[in-house]
């Protein structure tokens, strides 16, 4: 059995298959030298720095259940329970979000309707959404559509499209209801209106939660003590040993009879099975002959890439101390950052007390220029955003730009029948399974979840066709 790609995807489906049959002989190719992919820790001095995600959610459980099987749960951490919440910026003021605003859904009228970041119009057009018709037809639109639709373009401009760009990097014209927000569109459908949704709700006693919480629900996530490396590290330990093969970057794969001939770094070797877990651009390259028309759809899924600047800057140097996890910012703001996520108000062990740990989110889809501009002067651009809009003084004691580029995989307008097709067409081929964020889910927990079925199938395909055997360099 090959894996290709060592990241998440890559990774938790070979530890899976592994504790579903230890016998299954694997290698894992990793065109890099390390293994994690966009997901990475780095400790400078006393401040630990996540360079990509940083929590993890236990909806659905997938990824909380995968810790505990690795036995790594004595590791997981809770987000700190003060200072719980986002601010929003508003002509260059940090206003917090009305408490209930859950990425796109208020469960709680009161605080929309004294919202500085809303004008009045805005929020009488809000108050309309229970008397707007529910769309005609159940096809996908996109999150801007859609909000625009029910609760008004300030809504959309001012507090959802903020709020998905910080989850998505995307364009809110283009990022598909049905794959990002499939919860709130079936509310839709399903009630008639949100506002209806959330009544019915409240009386089940279903948004408890929600409606203490502001932008997300904080308390559903988990970090890791020492990092998201931990995760990555307890994976790869968990692996047969000898399993994971660094700096083999797969050229291509091409079936022979009822087996696979892999190339890498000019070597072919051979396989039984073929588990691809490498982002959409490699794979359609890896499966343009393959997969012809699974490889066309792959080219049509766009990637956003993003960098992020890390500044540990003493307390002091804050002249305007913001008191939550962090802020996004709206487009209309005409500022060079996307959000500011204060790492060490968010977990414990980031940085010393005196010290703030910030990581500030450049680029996107919609500010993708500002990624051609050299480290120095990203750097330059968050102290400079940051001393605007927080006060920030001073020197950082420690900086970083981690830039990630082509790494977030947008779930545009149609996703869901792109993916539908894909599926289908992998599922033709015998001997080969796919896994990547572009397809079911950019999280941690889903992607974790999709490891689960795929190493499941794959099990289940061999114990009908008697067996795996290991790759044999052929020269
Ligand atoms: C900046 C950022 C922040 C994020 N924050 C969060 C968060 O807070 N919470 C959350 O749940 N999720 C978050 N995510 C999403 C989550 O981290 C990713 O969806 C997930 O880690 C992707 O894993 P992957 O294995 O699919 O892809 P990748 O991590 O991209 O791994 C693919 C691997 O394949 C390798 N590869 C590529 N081509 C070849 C080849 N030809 N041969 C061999 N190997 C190859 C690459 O080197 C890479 O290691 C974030 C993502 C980013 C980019």
């Amino acid at each position: 059995m090959a894996i290709i790609g060592g990241g998440l995807s890559g990774l938790s489906t070979a530890a899976k298959l592994h504790r579903l049959d230890s016998s299954i002989e694997m290698v894992l190719f990793e065109s890099g030298h390390r293994v994690g992919g966009v997901i990475h820790s780095e400790q400078v001095g006393e401040f630990l720095i996540d360079h990509g995600a940083d929590m993890f959610s236990t909806k659905p459980s997938a990824a909380l259940d995968f810790c505990r099987e690795l036995g790594l749960e004595d590791q997981l951490i809770e987000p700190k329970p003060t200072r719980r919440g986002a601010r929003i910026v508003r002509n260059g003021r940090l206003l917090p979000i009305p408490e209930g605003f859950v990425l796109m859904r208020a469960t709680q009228l009161w605080p929309m309707l004294v919202t500085p970041l809303l004008s009045l119009k805005g929020k009488l057009r809000f108050l309309l959404e229970r008397w707007i018709a529910p769309a005609k037809s159940e096809q996908d639109e996109s999150v801007s559509s859609f909000v625009q639709r029910r609760m008004g373009q300030e809504v959309l401009d001012r507090i959802v499209a903020p709020l998905s760009a910080g989850i998505y990097t995307a364009d809110v014209t283009k990022l598909s209801m049905q794959t990002t927000m499939q919860a709130i569109a079936s509310m839709e459908t399903k009630y008639g209106s949100l506002a209806r949704a959330t009544a019915v709700r409240r009386r089940k006693g279903e948004d408890s939660v929600e409606r203490g919480s502001t932008g997300a629900r904080y308390g559903q996530f988990r970090a890791f003590q020492g990092g998201m490396i931990e995760l990555i590290d307890g994976i790869a330990q968990s692996l047969p040993e000898q399993a994971i093969k660094l700096n083999g970057r797969v050229e291509s794969i091409r079936p022979m009879g009822d087996h696979w001939i892999l190339t890498e770094s000019g070597t072919n070797h051979e396989f039984d099975h073929i588990v691809l877990a490498v982002p959409p651009k490699a794979a359609l390259h890896l499966l343009q002959n393959v997969a012809p028309k699974a490889s066309a759809e792959l080219g049509l899924i766009e990637s956003a890439s993003t960098a992020i600047v890390v500044l540990a800057v003493s307390a002091e140097d804050i002249q305007r101390p913001v008191e939550t996890f962090g802020f996004v910012v709206p487009l209309s703001e005409k500022r060079r950052i996307l959000a500011g996520s204060f790492a060490s108000h968010k977990f414990s062990g980031r940085s010393p007390d005196d010290h703030v740990l910030i990581r500030v989110f450049i680029g996107g889809a919609m500010q993708a220029d500002l990624l051609d501009k050299p480290d120095e002067e990203l750097i330059k651009i968050a102290r400079e955003e940051l001393s605007d809009l927080i006060g920030l003084t001073g020197d950082p004691v420690v900086t970083r730009v981690v830039r990630w580029d082509d790494a977030m995989p947008q779930y545009h307008v149609g996703h869901g029948d792109r993916v539908r097709i894909i599926d289908e067409e992998i599922a033709k081929i015998p001997g080969l399974s796919f896994i990547s964020n572009a397809l079911h889910g950019v999280g941690i927990a889903p992607v974790i979840k999709q490891a689960d079925q795929v190493a499941l199938e794959i099990v289940s395909s061999l114990n009908e066709s008697g067996g795996s055997s290991n790759g044999e360099s052929i020269g």
